[in-house]
């Protein structure tokens, strides 16, 4: 985001409304520090400025730095993926599209300081904790998938490296067999990421509508406390044998 600075009137009414502090006086008028704004939106949409100074970075839709924007401002549509909100629908529609199957286990990462943000560095050191776990292959149609320069080392692409964003989410599907081994390597990454850490377990339901008993089991050996969250899509859902 930029402040125009033959228009702003220095009032100050847009700097608490930027959620990672990146807006300031400078002088007598405000002004956006680059390097820390992500994107998001959010001192523009919130429409508080008196004389329509706030406007979208000139580059905002320009790569790398529309990757700000794509993980951060939740009215963005992730180019790579066509999807609002990080670019993902994460598990949510699951019971449409059957991304994880019956037998599978989908496995979410979500990371990211809400209120400070992180850079794409800590998405990497989980896709390389994966990737020194045999994982090299992630949801296609999860933006990270797109991130990738080498799956086998789990490396992305190093001129998005440094690119700040509130939040991403790395997705799995991988057989009940694997699933114990993403756990623990996830475990394991989460001490190295300095930034709020959330896994979510995702799989299909029983047909009496309980979850599979093996997935509880497998949570409570892995010493991983758990809360149950569903969405049901009416009307969408097919059925898989
Ligand atoms: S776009 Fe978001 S991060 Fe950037 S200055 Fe505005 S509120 Fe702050
Ligand atoms: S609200 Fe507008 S005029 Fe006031 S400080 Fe922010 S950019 Fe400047």
């Amino acid at each position: 985001m930029i402040i125009r600075q033959d228009l702003c009137v220095g009032c100050g009414r847009c700097q608490p409304f930027c959620p990672v502090g990146a807006i300031s006086f400078a002088g007598l008028k405000s002004t956006v520090d680059q390097v820390t704004c992500l994107e998001c939106g959010t001192c523009l949409r919130v429409a508080i400025c008196p004389v329509d100074a706030i406007e979208e970075h000139p580059q905002v839709y320009e790569f790398p730095r529309a990757m700000r924007k794509f993980f951060s401002d939740p009215t963005s549509t992730h180019e790579a993926t066509g999807i609002q909100g990080r670019g993902t629908e994460e598990s949510k529609t699951n019971d449409a599209t059957g991304r994880v199957g019956p037998d599978e286990v989908g496995i979410a990462i979500e990371v990211g300081r809400p209120t400070l943000g992180m850079t794409l560095v800590d998405v990497q050191k989980i896709s390389r904790a994966l990737a020194r776990n045999g994982i090299t292959e992630i949801e296609a149609c999860n933006p990270i998938h797109s991130m990738y320069a080498n799956p086998q080392t789990g490396d992305l692409r190093e001129d998005m490296l440094n690119e700040r964003v509130l939040s991403a989410i790395i997705e799995i599907a991988v057989p009940f067999e694997k699933a114990r081994l993403v756990l623990r390597t996830a475990k394991e990454v989460a001490k190295e990421v300095d930034g709020v850490f959330v896994l979510d377990i995702f799989s299909t339901l029983m047909p009496n509508l309980t979850i599979q008993p093996r997935i509880l089991k497998l949570l409570e050996e892995e010493g991983l406390p758990w809360r149950p969250n569903a969405k049901i899509n009416m009307g969408l859902g097919r059925a898989t044998d």
